[in-house]
Parts: C-alpha cells; structure tokens; sequence
C-alpha cells in the first residue's frame, strides 16, 4: 500500500522532500489540502509528480455516494477507504456557513445502548489523513479549495469514539488548522466524546482549543451503565471533574448532550442529578429528541414530555436548549446510513 501524504505536516513533508527545494512541502501541502491529485498539481515539475504518484497516495478517501435531505439542508456522504472500508458524514448547511460531521473510526468498540455505529464493533481507527481526507472531500465537493474554503465548521461526532483514537485524532487536529493548509480554527471544532475523561485531561494539558462535547445521557451512574457501558470505567464525577478541569484550562464552555429516552433518563431523580452536576462551572446542556434505532429498541420521547423535561431544568438554572433532530428522513443518527448502505 502505498504512503497516505495527507497524513503528513509540513515538517514531516520537508524531511521527506529533503532534496527539494525548500518551498516543496508548502506547495504540496495546499494542493492536498485542495483534495487535488499528483496529476493536477500545476506548479511541481512533471518528473516529480509522476515520482509522487509512484510512490504515495494524494487522495485519501472517495465520495461514492450523496444523498439530500428533503426536509432541511442536510446532505449525507458515504466515503470509501484504500481498504474498500466505508464511512459517512452529514453535512448541514446553515446561513453563517456549513457544518461537517465526521467519523474518526469506522465502528465503535463502546457500544453505547441507543447508537448504530457500536453495532458491528471497531473495524479499525482512521489515520489523520483520512479524517482529514472527508473534509477535503466535502469542501471540493462543494466547489471550495484551500483558499476559497466552503466547509466552516466541523464537528466530530460521527462514527467512532474520537479519544479512543487519540494520536490520530490530535493530528487532524493540528493538521486541518494550519494556516498553510485548509486552516479551520480551532475554535470552530467541536469534539463529542462518550466521556474518556482521561483523555480530556490530556487534551487541555495539550492546548487544543476546541469545544468539548460530551455525551452523558444520564448523570446517574446506574442508568449510564446501562446506556453506556463506559461507565464502568468512568464515573459520572471523574467526567463531571475532567469537564471542569478543561474548562479551567481552556476557558471554553463544555456542552453535555443529553438523549431523552423515555422510560429511562427523564424522571425527577435524573432530572435533580443533571441539575447538580452542570452547576458552578460553565456548561450547557443539549437535548436530543432521539432518532429511533431500528436494531435497539429505546424509545424516543414526545415534543411534550421533551418541553416539560427541558423547563423543569431551566427551573433549576441549568443552561439548556432542545437540539433540531436534522436529517432524520435520511438516517440521521450516527452509523445507520452506513449499516444500511452495508447490507
Ligand atoms: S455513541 Fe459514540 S461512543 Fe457510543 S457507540 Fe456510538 S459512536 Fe461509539
């Protein structure tokens, strides 16, 4: 197989192009940040490029399939891997500009109760430039290159546990804010973890500046064993800690996404024990109406029961808002697409 090059940063180019000019790897860098092939890379000598595409791949994953939502502007991709592996995204569009959502594994080893991507288990985690390569993708897809960019916003909540995939993932994330390459803010990334707190110490510890997410479910530990089996592991304190911790260091707000399922984390005593944890820090909460999965059985709730669990929050001070399910006429949950596309 031969060598991924968007896996790289500039540094690593350099020392690989050690007998070129100086500017090479900065040359090239944009180019594959413009998800354009050694063929196309108008300002590199021929011979050179005909001795890149010998040795290394420019194109680390292909568009095979898009489907447009009918009800909001939500599009969803499904990638194909060198290995024939598949993976999806979603875009949203919205005014201020357009939102990616990516997967940094293909299957997911935690195998959270209500998500389809835990289904099948971990196939195995993406490198840096394949997470890269889907934004790449969307953006030229959307007619963007390196500097005309489309894709503004990205969030990392499709398939896969993202802090389960930590090298991986620190690299995307160094690799897709370089000024010298697509340059996505940090600031404009949002991280979901199902609460590896560990890792999101270590993740403050590193200066990464991006918004952490983390979908907690339940903030008792009894129901969040039962919907997350990564509670065995971490406690809903040693996560609630971790949050603060990042918060202290970053100075960014930490969001919780919260499922409503019914029957199962929207009774008076969750509702105490959301309201106790998410106090004297900055936080917010995020309710989800959840889309049904076929395979799992959990229950979504009604508008109703929704409001009323979200009013009896504000009534305790929580930060909180009910978030738009989008896409849900064309499987909008993370890991279904691709489950379907699968069969
Ligand atoms: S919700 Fe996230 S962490 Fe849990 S199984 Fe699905 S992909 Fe993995």
């Amino acid at each position: 197989m031969k060598q991924l090059l968007t896996d790289y940063n500039i540094e690593e180019l350099n020392q690989l192009f050690a007998d070129q000019p100086k500017f090479r790897a900065k040359q090239i860098f944009k180019w594959l940040h413009s998800y354009t092939d050694f063929a196309d890379m108008s300002d590199i000598p021929q011979s050179f490029r005909e001795e890149l595409a010998q040795n290394y791949t420019a194109i680390p994953i292909k568009i095979v399939k898009m489907l447009s939502s009918k009800k909001d502007n939500t599009k969803k991709f499904l990638y194909q891997l060198y290995d024939g592996n598949i993976v999806e995204g979603v875009l949203m569009e919205y005014k201020y500009g357009s939102t990616i959502c990516i997967s940094t594994q293909i299957g997911c080893r935690m195998g959270c109760a209500f998500c389809a991507s835990g289904i099948g288990g971990l196939v195995r985690n993406l490198s840096a430039g394949e997470i890269l390569g889907q934004v790449l993708a969307v953006n030229s897809y959307m007619g963007g290159t390196v500097t005309n960019r489309k894709v503004t916003n990205i969030v990392l909540m499709g398939s896969g546990e993202p802090l389960d995939n930590y090298l991986n993932v620190t690299k995307f994330l160094s690799l897709v804010s370089d000024p010298d390459g697509i340059n996505i803010s940090q600031r404009n990334i949002s991280l979901s973890t199902c609460g590896l707190a560990q890792n999101i110490i270590k993740l403050a510890d590193e200066g990464y500046k991006i918004i952490l997410t983390i979908s907690l479910h339940s903030a008792i530990d009894e129901v969040r064993k039962r919907l997350m089996p990564i509670s065995n592991k971490y406690k809903v304190e040693d996560i609630v800690n971790a949050a603060k911790y990042y918060f202290n260091k970053t100075g960014r707000r930490v969001i919780y996404e919260y499922a409503m399922i019914n029957g199962e984390n929207m009774d008076n005593d969750a509702i105490e024990a959301l309201a106790r944890i998410t106090r004297g820090y900055s936080c917010h909460v995020n309710l989800i109406m959840l889309n049904y999965v076929k395979e799992k059985g959990l229950n979504p709730c009604t508008r109703e029961q929704a409001k009323s669990f979200e009013n009896e929050l504000i009534k305790r001070n929580v930060s909180v808002t009910i978030r738009r399910s989008m896409g849900s006429d064309i499987e909008g949950a993370c890991g279904q697409l691709r489950r379907k596309f699968m069969e």
